[in-house]
């Protein structure tokens, strides 16, 4: 019998030891810059070819490495930030594992100059699949230069696993930011292909934020501020009105490091509550600094998840920071209001419901009616739909003895509804509340939500446009650009060729800036660059559904964002057409998101509710 077990040889276990710290080109990207903030530079730069998968390089103007350093920073668990256990819970740095250098020469081919300041030359280091491939000295100012070129070379299922250029360059916009975000006194540009995506002046945090997520937050920035002997909170939230509609502007940072925490995430939305309207995001970026001894430290660096040795003194804590900043700048009532002693002595509020209202109300069929989940699904059974679905589809003399609903000529519907002389009562069609439009026919009626129908029908006709023929565009006389945040930049020009294919034609101009050369034929043309602006925000929100395609993402953003609104008054005209255009659609009955578009009411279940 021989034996079977074997050592793996060196560069392939620190290959698959890189695979936990190195994913993607954003993952060097993080630690790269950690470590010249590590080595105190002032100044960073960081340049990126082909979404970092052919190059990611970092220079900085720290304190640089001796030549025996420069070698041995390669080794695994090579660092010069900890030496002992109790390190670890007094650790200032951004890294202090040792892995992440190790890592990286793995798995690409690496680039190395560095000089301190006491040396003369500085050193010139190769190395690839974790060997020295070259070393000599070299002319050089203070500090490092590391060049990491293409990643998982020598990977290649690695290799194929990355995602397409502009989703890895997200990501890296994403690492970049975090670290950007945290020190505002360091100058910070990012490069990509040649082209100046970010160019960060040192200055305080306010200017940081605004250089990164954009001007309309200048003036809108309120301060958070508070010391305890256990912790302290800095940063600043963004006044209520400047809410999104996605997560994107939310950052959080514990001891200079950026986390990920649905839970105190909560705490800051809690502080809002009320301000903001549901579904809406403020801004915030802030800073939590506290004993390191308190943080689990052994939660991997690379993870951005964080556990507290007391996680809800820390909630309740920037919960009632972030409520005090907003109550000092009077945006919310600084009095907790409290019920009137008269008000509570009512029996409506005194007493509770008994069993005996609750089993009467909730027995009345009405109640039944108004409570069955998905109600157009539920009351439709496929053969009624389908009798909606001629009659606006094929007004054929057939239905016509079914439906008194007699399909009218247009200039019927163009009559004003008040111009009554000539009833005809069956085919008016009624408007309730600026949103619902009830269509009647011999046994029942149905009550169209008209946002939800609206949204059905432009995803059906925006999804036909992207796979067969495109929506005809008008192009403008006067093109107007738009200027985007860098990382919203990089998501519209991926939008590009989907977006012409919706009658949208925009042109990169550099600088984060588009020019809008047209837009969709049948739309108004005036307000595009809000138009896109909107789309963007829509986009952004469905981002985080990882289960859709791009694609996909863009035709719900599109439609839900054009769609009619609930409180628009629309004419005879307008609900007629829209009527017809829902039942027009392979499926009528709910929104791509699924919410139903209309409910049914039939006459006879109608007259059953009333002892008919
Ligand atoms: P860690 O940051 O966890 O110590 P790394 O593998 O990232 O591990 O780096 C190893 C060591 O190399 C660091 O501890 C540091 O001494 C040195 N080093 C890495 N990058 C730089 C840099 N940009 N400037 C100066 N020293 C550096
Ligand atoms: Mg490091």
């Amino acid at each position: 019998m021989v034996d079977i077990i074997h050592l793996l040889p060196d560069n392939i276990a620190n290959q698959i030891a890189a695979g936990e710290v190195i994913q993607r080109p954003a993952s060097a990207v993080k630690e790269l810059l950690e470590n010249a903030v590590d080595a105190g530079a002032s100044e960073i730069s960081l340049f990126v070819n082909d979404a970092g998968k052919a190059l990611v390089q970092v220079i900085d103007n720290g304190k640089g490495m001796s030549e025996t350093d420069a070698r041995m920073a390669f080794e695994r668990h090579a660092t010069s930030k900890i030496s002992n256990i109790e390190d670890l819970f007094r650790i200032k740095t951004m890294g202090f594992r040792g892995e992440a250098l190790a890592s990286i020469a793995a798995v690409a081919q690496v680039e190395l100059k560095t000089k301190r300041t006491e040396d003369e030359t500085g050193v010139y280091i190769e190395i690839e699949n974790s060997m020295v491939k070259k070393q000599e000295p070299v002319a050089a100012a203070t500090g490092t230069s590391i060049a990491m070129k293409n990643l998982f070379f020598n990977v290649p299922a690695r290799r194929n696993f990355l995602k397409s250029n502009p989703s890895e360059l997200r990501h890296i916009i994403d690492e970049f930011i975090r670290v950007a975000m945290s020190f505002p006194e360091i100058f910070f540009s990012l490069t990509s292909n040649g082209q100046q995506v970010f160019h960060l002046e040192k200055g305080n945090l306010k200017q940081r934020i605004v250089q990164i997520l954009g001007n309309n937050y200048n003036a809108k920035l309120v301060s958070v501020q508070e010391r305890t002997d256990y912790l302290d909170i800095m940063g600043f939230v963004g006044k209520p009105e400047t809410a999104k509609k996605t997560r994107g502007d939310q950052y959080l940072f514990v001891n200079n490091r950026f986390i990920k925490s649905a839970y105190l995430n909560h705490a800051v939305m809690n502080a809002f509550a009320d301000m903001v309207p549901k579904d809406s995001f403020p801004m915030y970026v802030l800073f939590i600094d506290l004993d390191p001894g308190q943080i689990d430290i052994n939660v991997h660096p690379t993870k951005q998840e964080i556990k507290f040795e007391d996680e809800k003194i820390v909630y309740a804590f920037v919960q009632s920071a972030v409520k005090h900043s907003l109550a000092q700048f009077s945006i919310t009532p600084t009095l907790d209001f409290e019920l009137d002693a008269s008000i509570q002595h009512l029996d409506a509020v005194n007493k509770p419901i008994t069993e005996e209202h609750r089993s009467t109300a909730s027995s009345s069929s009405l109640f039944q009616t108004f409570t069955k989940k998905n109600q157009a699904h539920f009351v439709e059974n496929k053969s009624e739909l389908a009798h909606w679905k001629d009659f606006y589809e094929k007004p054929a003399a057939t239905n016509l003895k079914d439906y008194s609903i007699t399909p009218q000529p247009m200039e019927v519907f163009e009559r004003p509804i008040l111009n009554n002389e000539q009833p005809q009562p069956h085919c008016e069609l009624m408007q309730l509340h600026n949103a619902y439009i009830v269509v009647q026919n011999d046994k029942g009626y149905l009550l169209i939500n008209q946002q939800n129908a609206h949204e059905r029908i432009l995803y059906e006709r925006f999804a036909g446009a992207v796979s067969g023929k495109a929506i005809a565009t008008q192009q403008s006389l006067f093109p107007t650009t738009i200027e985007l945040a860098p990382a919203d930049t990089v998501m519209l020009a991926e939008l590009i060729p989907d977006l012409k294919q919706l009658g949208y034609q925009l042109e990169p101009f550099g600088n984060n800036t588009f020019v809008i050369q047209g837009t969709p034929a049948d739309m108004p043309q005036a307000g595009e660059t809000n138009a896109i602006e909107k789309l963007l925000e829509q986009y952004k929100h469905f981002s985080n559904d990882l289960k859709y395609s791009k694609r996909e993402k863009l035709l719900r953003s599109l439609s839900l964002q054009q769609s009619i609104k609930i409180g628009t008054a629309l004419s005879q005209k307008e609900m007629k057409q829209l009527t017809e255009d829902l039942f027009l659609c392979s499926t009528p009955n709910a929104t791509p998101t699924g919410k139903p578009t209309y409910m049914s009411f039939k006459k006879d279940e109608l007259d059953r509710m009333f002892g008919r």
